[in-house]
């Protein structure tokens, strides 16, 4: 939790004054009896209030309560605003609340409003069971992969990075050759952890770098 509220306390203390009042503001209006804190049933209360159901069936509570005295002060509570925004997920094995890193599955990532996540524990051991049709092995990145998936997809987007295939005439641009290299480099590292996934290392390593991304390889997003 200490590096989770490292991150919600650095995005906290980069507001304008203005803003930080404006949180404090609200999350004291959930503090119904005024004691300065949040109990469990105000906390509970405001979750299911607002929808978030999931986190109000969790052990959540415990794991925010860093001081270990059963309330959540200010600090505490930045830390489950930021876990809802930045949409932190449960994993789909031990269906615990993932407070650090976590394992994705690709296309479920690109196509699902609920995507499979998974603890490195779980991902490790195989806690899961998760398939794509016949695919039976989908191929899952963790999170800082995932990223650098999107950062490179994004910048193909704008036009940074070719798209085109490469049975194309044109002689690939040094940007694109890159790329190509860099989504390389992020497949073989995580096929260096992944057992099992020679379908769709075949199909990643060979499409991504072939065509670059954005021709329909497992590391494209949108
Ligand atoms: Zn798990
Ligand atoms: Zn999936």
């Amino acid at each position: 939790m200490e590096r989770l509220h490292s991150i919600a306390d650095t995005y906290y203390r980069a507001l304008s004054t203005e803003d930080q009042k404006k949180v404090l503001g609200f999350i004291s209006s959930m503090d119904k009896d005024g004691s300065g804190f949040i109990d469990i049933f105000e906390f509970k209360q405001y979750l299911k209030e607002h929808g978030y159901n999931d986190y109000a069936g969790s052990d959540i509570f415990k794991k925010l309560d860093m001081v270990g005295d059963n309330r959540l002060g200010h600090s505490e509570m930045l830390n489950l605003f930021y876990i809802i925004l930045s949409g932190r997920p449960f994993c789909m094995g031990c269906e615990d609340f993932i407070m650090a890193e976590y394992f994705v599955c690709v296309e479920c990532f690109q196509k699902s409003s609920a995507p499979v996540y998974l603890c490195l524990t779980c991902y490790k051991n195989r806690n899961y069971k998760h398939s794509h049709g016949i695919n039976e092995n989908p191929l899952f990145l963790d999170t800082y992969a995932m990223l650098e998936c999107k950062r490179l997809s994004a910048l193909a987007e704008n036009g940074q990075a070719s798209n085109a295939p490469s049975s194309s005439k044109t002689a690939p641009s040094s940007s694109k050759t890159s790329t190509s290299r860099r989504i390389g480099a992020i497949a073989f590292k995580t096929f260096e952890t992944a057992l099992g996934l020679a379908n769709l290392q075949v199909e990643l390593v060979g499409a991504g770098i072939a065509a670059g991304i954005g021709a329909g390889s497992g590391c494209t997003i949108m």
